[in-house]
């Protein structure tokens, strides 16, 4: 059974952020669980601690050792397991860095990491082995960043991306918008984030009017696996961005266990939709170390990727892509 929406939450998203469960044992307290009920595992967390916020932990089925959010973040033995071809750094990313902070790797568009920090910690994620110093970069490195654009016409799009971009104050985020706003040949900013799905108090109307302040068109890729981290707080979270012009666009990890499902699936594009996402690219794991017991093959994926296409119309069905280290676009996989 699912807990009540926690709606009478109030707290700023400062506060939320202030107050992660960052103890196993704490969550398992909340969700009525036993160690022996999960392979727990203490020492992953030294390098990899927990970060989970009470929202996000909130929309977990008390009392279920599988739930498809629980496992997204649960530090587990098997992390430790060596699965070949899983690596450190998977996508080999240094070399496309012409200056600290900047990623330019795709044509027209370049990708800024404003913050290494991030709301929620996904045991997948192939920025698990960075350091996570909650060091942005100083003002001088900004300043070459915004030059490198400036000098660089063929740039048409700037992503925030990270760690998690929302995690910088609305001050900091208005200083760089302001200055990508001066550069005649951007068009769009795009925000990849977790917080409005994991800490939806992000979405407040002082955000909402820095995106209605420019002239930019605002792109926000969401990373969504679920249809359960889909509740009504994050559903106005969502409507709110839609008011400010922001595009929602929803990407997500095909991971085992979790949604290696077609029924799980469909039932996410379902509900992205009915909170106004797009699905836009659905990805094969990054090998990164790990992370290899989430692992779903190709010919499993490529069979999933039939199934639901029996079922959606065609503007539901995610694009199944993997990122690859050497290629200068995201691969498609048909
Ligand atoms: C995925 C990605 C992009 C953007 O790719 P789109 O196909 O436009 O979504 C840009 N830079 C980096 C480093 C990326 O990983
Ligand atoms: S970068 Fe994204 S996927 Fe990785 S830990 Fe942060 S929020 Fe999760």
């Amino acid at each position: 059974m699912l807990k009540s929406i926690p709606f009478q939450n109030q707290n700023s998203w400062q506060e939320c952020l202030a107050d992660l469960i960052t103890d196993p044992n704490e969550l398992l307290k909340i969700l009525d669980l036993k160690p022996e009920q999960l392979d727990l595992s203490m020492d992953v967390l030294r390098e990899f601690p927990l970060r989970l916020p009470r929202s996000f932990a909130n929309r977990m089925q008390v009392g279920n050792p599988y739930d498809p959010l629980l496992l997204q973040v649960l530090p587990q033995q098997q992390e430790l397991k060596a699965f070949p071809g899983f690596v450190s750094d998977p996508l080999a990313e240094q070399q496309f860095n012409p200056k600290p902070g900047v990623l330019h790797k795709y044509a027209g568009r370049v990708l800024l990491m404003p913050t290494s920090s991030c709301a929620i910690h996904c045991r997948y994620c192939f920025r698990r082995h960075f350091s996570y110093t909650e060091n942005s970069p100083d003002k001088k490195q900004w300043i070459d960043s915004l030059q490198y654009i400036l000098a660089d016409t063929s740039i048409t799009e700037v992503i925030l991306s990270g760690g998690d971009p929302l995690a910088i104050s609305d001050k900091h985020l208005e200083w760089l918008l302001e200055h990508l706003a001066a550069i005649p040949h951007i068009q769009r900013v795009r925000i990849h984030t977790r917080f409005p799905v994991v800490i939806p108090q992000r979405i407040t109307q002082q955000l909402c009017d820095l995106f209605l302040r420019y002239q930019l068109r605002f792109v926000m890729v969401l990373h969504i696996n679920h249809a359960q981290e889909l509740d009504e707080e994050v559903n106005a979270a969502c409507k709110k961005l839609k008011e400010a012009g922001v595009d929602l666009l929803n990407q997500s990890v095909l991971l085992k266990n979790i949604n290696d499902d077609p029924e799980t699936l469909i039932s996410l594009s379902e509900r992205l939709f009915t909170c106004g996402i797009t699905p836009y690219y659905l990805h094969m794991l990054d090998k990164v170390k790990g992370s290899g017991h989430f692992e779903v093959s190709i010919q499993t994926a490529i069979s999933l990727m039939t199934k639901i296409r029996a079922c959606l119309p065609g503007y539901l069905v995610p694009t199944l892509v993997q990122e690859e280290a050497a290629t200068t676009n995201k691969t498609p996989i048909l």
